[in-house]
């Protein structure tokens, strides 16, 4: 392809992505399905990659790029960033809109604008005019402390939702200038949040607390590809000049040019001229509020017209043309009733707190998590304690303090946690240094039934059906007594168990069968072991492009992951030097499994492999098999050692299969390794 026509294509190719994205991450609404997306992407890279002179910053292949080198710089805002004055109840906003009206003078109409007040943290995004009179994401400000805010544009590029620039043709339909500074709200979806949070569970770390603050430590994080993986998403609410003034002269309409630029604005806003209609709004956000996928706690009211609000002016703190109506936190008053303690599937145990029902946002909450024996110790928490506990949107919900007061007796019953783990009685223990305590008996059926449940589970290997419903009736009757032994499963004995009908039984066996196509990555998060979520799976997966290499790699090889630390990849030694795992990885693919890497970094397919050569091979010279061996990414080593992976023999094999055989290294022939060297 000629440049000229390698330039048109990579246009074209980045206006169809740029319209995917929008449809995708701001509209909700994809037209293509995530392979055809993919498909743009990986024909844009590699058009890109020969041609890195045509690269642009707004490419939407540039979303992230290098860490910011020293922290954040700072940066004075525009015009501060302020905060919103308070009102919590009827008769407050009633208050409030008054003394709008009194100020605004009699008989001047007041239309207001009520929009939803996200729960996250506020941004500026600074577009400057770029090539062809298009608008360019330049800087994104967090707030802080309402003068100077940080300067996290690396961050912020990495955010979907957030365009890299605007086209002039947008920009005329919007009416706005290719200069402007928005300004909106960066939210953590609580999709996100609670996939985050298992990962963190997953790797042996404490949950982050709720949604805002983990978008606020991710939005401050120094390393771009782990802010782009955190899924943040951006709700505009403000266009203003670059000095800082209004564009528009109302603020209805400056979400409507928002919205028609291309960034993401909340749906839910209504033009509202009466107070009734404002409490109608009110009181069906906060009904709405469970449902939503993000957090809100209250509604905003803005004065609209951009005169009004000038001349209503502000306070040192705050506009007095908007106010925020705070719904009351969700939290409820309520009676530990007793402590139990969960296995989980990697044998941590989990005190839970067994609640008095009680109604909380709507939504009925009898069990609390405590997290672990110090966090019961330090909330002094007695059986029989009433206490506070929160919930925020799909998290499990958080006894926060025991309440002590007169209205409420104190518990008696000390909480001892037990020194046996309670579902297979045998002795638990807690590493130094951590939290934790843990049932290590591998064949804990409680760690069984985790481990099934996390398997089957949405995300990892998606058996759709395998619920715990079935699981636990799988378990009783000794049906499946390991991960493997799912694929052991037919429609007469799954017919047997209890509320399974045919169609139900063949779905399920379909669901399945499906899973053994499952990616290398999905698998390796599948297995469950410590501290291997979601994220670390996929690079291991890259890095390592195939089970066998994984499997084989030591210690070192495994640190040369990024965010693999000595901890983790002791780990995964630990898992893989432990009998019945390496057993388990076979059964599974004799199985059927073929634990193929979806993305490859490296094509090698003996990445991580070591390979000691030994006697004489049928057709290959010793120096051809080397050549070979190294070329597929692999390494050759004079002598055997437990960190060897394969000893090659062939005819007159010497000591070094007598070490191999000690050492219980496998022992393949020339066939076997022209074998590997394919890529079976
Ligand atoms: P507060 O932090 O409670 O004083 O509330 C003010 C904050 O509400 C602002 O700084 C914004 O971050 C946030 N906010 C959320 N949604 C909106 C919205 N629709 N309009 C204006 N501010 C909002
Ligand atoms: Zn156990």
């Amino acid at each position: 392809m000629t440049k000229s026509t390698a330039a048109d294509r990579i246009e074209a190719l980045r206006d169809e992505i740029r319209h995917h994205e929008h449809l995708y991450y701001v509209m909700d609404s994809p037209e293509i399905s995530d392979a055809e997306y993919d498909v743009l992407v990986r024909e844009l890279q590699a058009l890109e990659k020969e041609h890195p002179e045509l690269i642009t910053p707004d490419s939407p292949t540039q979303r992230v790029g290098g860490k910011p080198k020293e922290g954040f710089p700072k940066v004075a805002h525009s015009r501060p960033m302020l905060s919103l004055d308070n009102v919590t109840s009827e008769e407050e906003l009633r208050d409030w809109d008054r003394r709008v009206r009194e100020r605004v003078g009699e008989g001047v109409e007041i239309s207001y604008v009520c929009e939803y007040k996200l729960d996250g943290l506020s941004m500026a995004l600074l577009y400057q005019e770029g090539p062809d009179g298009s608008a360019q994401l330049a800087r994104g400000l967090t707030r802080g402390n309402g003068t100077i805010g940080e300067d996290v544009t690396t961050n912020v590029r990495t955010i979907r939702s957030v365009p890299l620039s605007v086209s002039a043709a947008k920009l005329r339909k919007a009416k706005l200038p290719p200069m402007f500074e928005v300004r909106g709200e960066v939210v953590m979806p609580l999709k996100a949040f609670v996939k985050a949070n298992e990962e963190r569970e997953a790797q042996g770390l404490a949950p982050a607390a709720n949604p805002r603050n983990y978008a606020a430590g991710t939005i401050r994080t120094l390393e771009p590809n782990i802010v782009a993986q955190r899924r943040l998403d951006f709700y505009a609410y403000f266009a203003l000049t670059t000095t800082g003034e209004t564009i528009f002269s109302e603020q209805s309409d400056a979400l409507d040019a928002l919205t028609a630029a291309g960034f993401r604005v909340n749906p839910h806003r209504e033009a509202i001229h009466s107070f009734d209609k404002l409490m109608g709004f009110v009181d069906r956000a906060e009904k709405h509020r469970a449902d939503l996928g993000y957090e809100i706690d209250g509604v905003v009211i803005k004065v609209s017209s951009t005169d009004l609000q000038a001349r209503l002016g502000y306070t040192g703190r705050a506009p007095r043309w908007a106010v925020a109506y705070k719904f009351t936190a969700r939290a409820g008053t309520t009676q530990v009733e007793d402590i139990k303690v969960q296995v989980g599937r990697t044998g941590k145990l989990t005190p839970v707190a067994w609640l008095r029902p009680v109604v909380i946002g709507g939504t009925t909450v009898s069990r609390a998590t405590l997290h672990n024996a110090d966090f019961i110790e330090e909330l002094g928490l007695k059986i029989g304690d009433w206490v506070k506990v929160e919930r925020g949107g799909d998290v499990i919900p958080k006894v926060v303090e025991v309440v002590e007061d007169t209205e409420h007796s104190r518990g008696h019953t000390t909480f001892h946690f037990p020194t046996h783990c309670p579902e297979c009685n045998s002795e638990i223990v807690r590493a130094e240094g951590e939290a934790d305590y843990r049932c290590v008996n591998a064949d804990c059926p409680a760690r069984l039934r985790e481990s099934l449940l996390h398997y089957s589970s949405r995300g990892v290997m998606n058996i759709e059906g395998l619920g715990e419903a079935v699981v636990n009736q799988l378990l009783d009757r000794k049906m499946v007594r390991s991960i493997a032994e799912l694929y052991k499963l037919d429609e007469e004995k799954l017919l047997s168990l209890e509320r399974i009908g045919e169609k139900t039984a063949r779905t399920l066996l379909k669901e399945i069968e499906q899973s053994k196509k499952a990616p290398l990555n999905r698998v390796l998060y599948g297995l469950g072991i410590r501290f291997i979520g979601e994220r670390t799976a996929q690079l291991l997966a890259e890095e390592f492009g195939s089970m066998n290499a994984l499997m084989a790699a030591s210690q070192e090889e495994l640190e040369r992951v990024n965010e693999v630390g000595p901890r983790v990849s002791q780990a995964i030694r630990e898992f893989f030097d432990e009998e019945t795992n390496r057993r388990l990885v076979e059964h599974l693919r004799d199985a059927g499994l073929t634990f193929t890497a979806e993305k490859r970094k490296k094509s090698s397919e003996l990445e991580g492999l070591t390979f000691v050569l030994t006697g004489t091979l049928p057709t290959l010279s010793r120096e051809d098999a080397k050549a070979k061996i190294e070329s597929a990414g692999g390494r050759v080593s004079g002598s055997v050692s437990k960190k060897t992976s394969y000893v090659v023999a062939g005819e007159e094999a010497g000591s070094k299969l007598d070490k191999a055989q000690e050492l219980k290294v496998p022992v393949i022939d020339e066939a076997k390794l022209l074998e590997l060297l394919n890529g079976r």
